[in-house]
């Protein structure tokens, strides 16, 4: 997991900068998409990615996170892709699909597996390269989940350290890899002092949702947080009404989580560029004592992980 492809920032209506959401991983060679709004599948060919999508996670079926799934499935049987397209969502997710897969007339050539998770606490909910992916239920007006991709550790070889030895690569290092002590040419390597663990990286997405005490703990020490803030913070009331974070919110979560590094995105179209959000989430970070990287990235950005 080496980077993330923003390619929407919108929330509900979609504006001249400004795409419906969807996020774009390629794991281990896996095409994943959490959240695919209306025009995901330009904003996939704007950003010069592979449109053969593996797997859709979507956190809730608001039409801004979800208008976008028949479309990749149109596209996928047009290129005669072989799948399986792997839908999963909240609760309903089954229904939904099959009303798409009912209401347009497709091919009907691409397989496709679909999912329905609830998850009232952190769920293990797919196993993808590498790369376990972690949903949980969160408070939003329909049923909604946030997802978390959190990378192996990896244990590597330090090869400087062999080569000093005069250790020549070979297929018994592979044991050296796994962990176990291993004996060269009369020598005894030992794993522990050969190799070390390379942690690895972890993504969270929060949207839709309201501001919950307990959430943080989802995102805990997450290198990157993505999640919404589609109201100022002096529009509080709004976003208690239409179920939704402020700015204010979403830092206080980034800061009880100690995540590395915080991107807010879902704004309300009223935020015509990302400058005022943008002000007021550095001013706040700053007066919040709040540690981490904060930015508002714009559509097609690419988030280094
Ligand atoms: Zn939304
Ligand atoms: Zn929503």
């Amino acid at each position: 997991m080496d980077k993330a492809t923003v390619l929407g920032t919108a929330s509900a209506f979609p504006t001249k900068l400004r795409n419906h959401p969807s996020i774009y991983l390629n794991l281990g060679g896996a095409k994943v998409l959490f959240d695919c709004g209306e025009g995901t599948q330009r904003q996939i060919r704007s950003a010069g990615l592979s449109p053969s999508v593996d797997f859709i996670f979507v956190t809730h079926w608001h039409g801004d996170h979800s208008l976008g799934v028949g479309g990749i499935i149109q596209s996928l049987n047009m290129m005669k892709n072989e799948g399986p397209l792997t839908v999963m969502g909240p609760s309903g997710t089954n229904a939904s699909v099959k009303h798409i897969l009912d209401t347009y007339k497709f091919y009907k050539r691409l397989p496709i597996k679909i999912r329905s998770i609830d998850a009232k606490k952190e769920l293990l909910v797919k196993e993808i390269n590498g790369h376990n992916i972690y949903a949980i239920n969160v408070k939003h007006a329909v049923k909604c989940l946030g997802y978390k991709v959190k990378e192996n550790d990896v244990r590597n070889i330090r090869k400087d350290l062999l080569e000093k030895l005069g250790v020549k690569p070979g297929p018994q290092l592979k044991f050296l890899k796994a962990g176990k002590d291993i004996v060269v040419g009369g020598k005894k390597l030992k794993a522990s002092q050969f190799t070390y663990i390379k942690k690895g990286r972890s993504l969270v997405y929060l949207t839709d949702l309201v501001y919950e005490k307990n959430i943080y703990k989802f995102a805990k020490d997450a290198d990157v947080l993505i999640i919404e803030s589609t109201f100022s913070s002096n529009m509080q009331n709004q976003a208690k009404e239409f179920m939704h974070l402020t700015v204010k919110d979403a830092l206080t979560i980034a800061k009880q989580s100690c995540a590395g590094r915080v991107y807010l995105t879902h704004l309300s179209q009223r935020y015509e560029n990302s400058g005022e959000i943008r002000k007021e989430a550095a001013d706040l970070a700053k007066s919040m004592g709040l540690k981490a990287e904060v930015a508002v990235p714009d559509d097609l950005s690419e988030i280094i992980i």
